[in-house]
């Protein structure tokens, strides 16, 4: 599922083009109905379907619900048309996920492995990714290339990483890390990725506020069904903003920014750096622990309101800590609620649907959207 404007259209986009973003946004149709619903006679809409049929792009699927007569038979997405690959790097973890065109999963693996800026690391990476695609038995003539998601600030044209404090390390080419992999390869920030993925995955909204609560506080802009990424590549970067003068330090050098009061590591530095038993303690009744957590809900959401008045749309709460959000939401809602200068409810605060893989998925969704506006 996707939003109906993510697709960049052209004026003289073709009738081809408009046929299989049309089937690809309905997931089913009619040959009848895509000729109503795009304005064109029907043999053109058969023509163009029979071409793409052809080249194994659409395929027939199950009849459509009828309402007396016959049924119509419903022309679908080939789903394993085509492939791509995101891998995301992290300080001590990579994850690689295969995808198909309708950005469903189809292969995925993740290992402990401790970043480094070597040869011997990214051949590593390569042989990682090679195994994958054998192991998963695609062809690799299908896929379509490799989108690298990294914490840090990427130049604009997705081919530099300028620097990273998490992984230590700047002005480090695509070309470098892609040395082993034979495809097109393009980098994106791992919070952008991750927001990416989400927005691809929402058809209701076209503007959105995607919140990495991971170790570090990051985050992305989605501005009508696109990153904004800020005239320095910097949009997104929340965790900086100063919710206390002169509060706790944090890691950029400077005090009080959001970053201390939300990270991850606000809740797991209680647990031995372990999210999962602090959830755990929490559900156990720990009252220290529920202290802990009260005091974070605060602060979050007090981020939120700040955010929320500033931009006024959906917000996403992702990163490791998204996927344990689901059971406390309502009690964050109504913090925020509290603060609020204009909502009642705050019901434009929701959990992410990617959970762990919404960073690699979303590099390579890089390469799919490309894939989908050309056909
Ligand atoms: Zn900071």
């Amino acid at each position: 599922m996707i939003y109906e404007n993510i697709i960049k259209t052209e004026n003289k986009q073709s009738n081809r083009n408009r046929i299989y973003q049309l089937v690809y946004l309905q997931g089913k149709i009619s040959k009848p109905d895509i000729a109503t619903q795009l304005g064109i006679s029907l043999p053109t809409a058969l023509q163009n379907v029979k071409e793409l049929q052809a080249e194994g792009l659409l395929q027939e699927g199950s009849p459509l619900q009828s309402t007396g007569g016959r049924r119509a038979v419903a022309v679908t997405c080939t789903s394993n048309a085509r492939y791509s690959i995101g891998i995301d790097i992290t300080r001590n973890h990579v994850r690689i996920v295969i995808i198909n065109l309708m950005a469903e999963i189809v292969s995925s693996l993740r290992i402990q492995k401790i970043f480094q800026n070597t040869t011997d690391y990214f051949s590593e990476l390569g042989n990682l990714v090679d195994g994958l695609i054998k192991d998963s038995k695609i062809n690799p003539e299908l896929l379509l290339g490799v989108g690298f998601s990294v914490p840090g600030v990427i130049s604009s044209d997705g081919l530099l990483l300028v620097y990273s404090h998490v992984l230590n390390v700047s002005g480090l080419q695509c070309s470098q890390m892609k040395r082993y992999l034979p495809f097109p390869a393009m980098l994106c920030n791992d919070a952008n990725a991750a927001g990416y993925a989400e927005m691809w995955s929402d058809r209701n909204n076209s503007n959105a506020l995607y919140l990495a609560l991971s170790n570090s506080v990051g985050g992305a802009i989605i501005l009508n069904n696109d990153l904004y990424s800020g005239e320095n590549q910097r949009a997104g970067e929340f965790g900086h903003m100063t919710l206390v003068r002169d509060g706790l330090p944090c890691y950029c050098g400077r005090n009080g920014c959001m970053d201390s009061y939300c990270s991850a590591q606000v809740l797991s530095q209680h647990t031995d750096g372990n999210l999962d038993l602090f959830f755990q303690k929490l559900r156990d009744g720990d009252i220290k622990i529920q202290n802990v957590w009260k005091e974070y809900l605060e602060w979050l959401a007090m981020a939120i309101n700040n955010l929320t008045v500033s931009l006024d749309c959906k917000v996403i709460l992702g990163g490791y800590l998204g996927s344990y959000f689901e059971e406390y939401l309502n009690d964050l809602r109504r913090l925020t609620a509290d603060i609020s200068t204009f909502d009642a409810d705050s019901e434009h605060i929701n959990v992410c649907k990617y959970k762990h893989d919404a960073a690699a998925v979303g590099a390579a969704l890089l390469f799919v959207r490309p894939f989908i506006e050309q056909i």
